[in-house]
């Protein structure tokens, strides 16, 4: 393939890219934009492994790559469950980072790059393998904390060290003298021990990051290294001198970004003192000892008089959390919301932005089981209608609807935004047990005189429901 055919291909996979990052931002365009994506990525990697820069040599090589990578994709899309996507997610933007740190060491110790750069363009070529391995290696370490942190391997408790904002500052002044360095190093050899040196800073900052990140802020952790994925790709396409690499690496960055941002809104949290852990707040710190803790008397109810209390009513909201996904309780869900609408009964769905374990969990469940966009609505769209709503139905949520949030200052979760369900006639909380949730915060909503606890599998529980309500 010519070169300008290659440059003709990328043109036109990052207009596919862009067209479908247009489509991902809304549940009924977002197939299309998937579709697009798709398309864009088959375009580019065929640019890529025709184009001009591959030799014939290099072709044995990278077909028994991407064979072996084809495998593992396959089986990873085929057996990870629903509730696992959050924990795959972030072990594969751990594995953007790691490239983007291998590409930097391949490309400093490439004997033709000392040819092909000399004088500006070399300090320039440098500086961008510096800040590829200083980004790739804080993502692949931050990533892999928090895919210990998702899947539970790693307590989601906050790791804050003593004087770790200094810590961090030293690592930082350390990282730029060491940059130094490495721009003036005579050669390969004295230009290495800088490099490593920052890599390992930059891998134990990463950790230090994400550890000291947790709670109910991990969904900003989340979208701010699907960002620093993104920064670190375009680094690699930086070193590579491939456009679009760093197109593409800029769009995830910035809409990482962007997202982060939204996020951190969402939870009514200082971007800054999210990923500072804590900075100036406690935020994401677990419940100070001696915080009052709700207790008392929880009032149980049981599948059938859930079905009449639905029955009964005019306004019903169902507000799904992570639980629903655990339970893959959607369908049965949607079975009961058309049960109800036959009746007459308006049925609205309030979806939290940070509900389930991944941005958008809840609208990818609820389209997965056909349930109409025009009926999944965002909190701030129907917060105030709690008040004329006859039941809140909370399948498998619980720091999304925690009243805490507003009512208690000492609480970790304290300013963030929750769905006011205790303002409905009744709530009624689907979950297992009296555990907590995600933060690790008590609920005092289990408590309230117009709360009514529905313990079981959320999925055998609306199954019953189910069944009531068609006998
Ligand atoms: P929570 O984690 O607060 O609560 C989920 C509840 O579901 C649990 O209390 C659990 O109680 C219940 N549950 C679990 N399995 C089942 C089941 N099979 N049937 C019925 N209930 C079940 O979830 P929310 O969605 O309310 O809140 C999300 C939390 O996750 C927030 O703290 C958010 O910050 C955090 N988070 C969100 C991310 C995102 O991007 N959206 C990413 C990372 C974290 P029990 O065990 O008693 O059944």
């Amino acid at each position: 393939m010519s070169a300008t055919l290659a440059t003709a291909s990328y043109i036109g996979a990052t207009i596919l890219f862009i067209l479908s990052l247009g489509g991902l931002s809304n549940p009924e365009s977002s197939r299309r934009g998937n579709l697009y994506g798709m398309i864009g990525m088959t375009i580019a990697v065929l640019a890529t492994v025709m184009g001009p820069q591959v030799t014939k040599a290099g072709y044995g090589w990278i077909v028994g790559a991407m064979a072996v990578g084809a495998i593992i994709g396959i089986y990873a899309a085929r057996t990870v469950k629903m509730t696992q996507m959050p924990e795959l997610v972030a072990l594969m933007h751990s594995l953007v980072g790691l490239a983007a740190m291998l590409v930097g060491f391949a490309n400093y110790i490439d004997p033709a790059a000392s040819v092909e750069f000399t004088g500006a363009a070399k300090s320039i070529h440098e500086m961008e393998i510096y800040i590829g391995i200083l980004i790739g290696a804080v993502t692949f370490t931050g990533s892999i904390i928090a895919f210990g942190k998702l899947s539970g391997k790693i307590g989601g408790k906050t790791l804050l060290l003593p004087g770790r904002h200094w810590l961090n500052l030293a690592g930082l002044l350390v990282v730029i003298w060491f940059g130094r360095e490495f721009l003036h190093a005579e050669s390969i050899d004295a230009g290495m021990m800088p490099l490593v040196v920052m890599t390992v800073i930059s891998l134990l900052f990463g950790i230090h990051m994400v550890m000291a990140i947790g709670g109910a802020d991990m969904p900003v952790v989340i979208s701010m290294l699907n960002s620093y994925s993104g920064w670190a790709a375009a680094a690699t396409g930086f070193m590579l001198s491939n456009d679009l690499l760093i197109v593409v690496g800029a769009l995830v960055g910035s809409s990482g970004a962007i997202l982060s941002y939204i996020m951190c809104r969402a939870m009514n949290r200082n971007f800054i003192s999210v990923i500072a852990g804590g900075f100036g707040s406690e935020g994401g710190a677990p419940a100070p000892a001696g915080a009052a803790q709700p207790a008392g008397e929880v009032n149980p109810i049981l599948a059938a008089e859930t079905a009449e209390l639905l029955r009964e009513s005019k306004n019903v909201i169902i507000v799904p959390g992570y639980g629903m996904a655990v339970a893959q309780a959607q369908h049965t869900v949607y079975e009961i919301t058309k049960v109800l609408r036959d009746k007459g009964v308006n049925v609205r769905f309030g979806i939290h932005p940070v509900a389930g374990r991944m941005p958008g969990h809840m609208n990818v469940l609820l389209a997965e089981a056909k349930v109409p966009y025009d009926i999944v609505l965002e909190m701030d769209e129907l917060n105030e209608d709690f008040p004329d709503t006859d039941v809140a139905m909370i399948i498998g949520a619980n720091d999304i609807v925690n009243p805490a949030a507003e009512e208690d200052p000492t609480s970790p979760i304290a300013g963030m935004p929750v769905l006011q369900v205790w303002k409905a006639k009744t709530s009624i909380v689907m979950k297992r047990s009296m555990a907590t949730g995600y933060a690790g915060v008590d609920n005092p909503l289990f408590y309230k005189e117009n709360n009514r606890m529905l313990f079981g599998d959320a999925k055998k529980m609306l199954d019953e429901v189910l069944a009531a309500l068609k006998a």
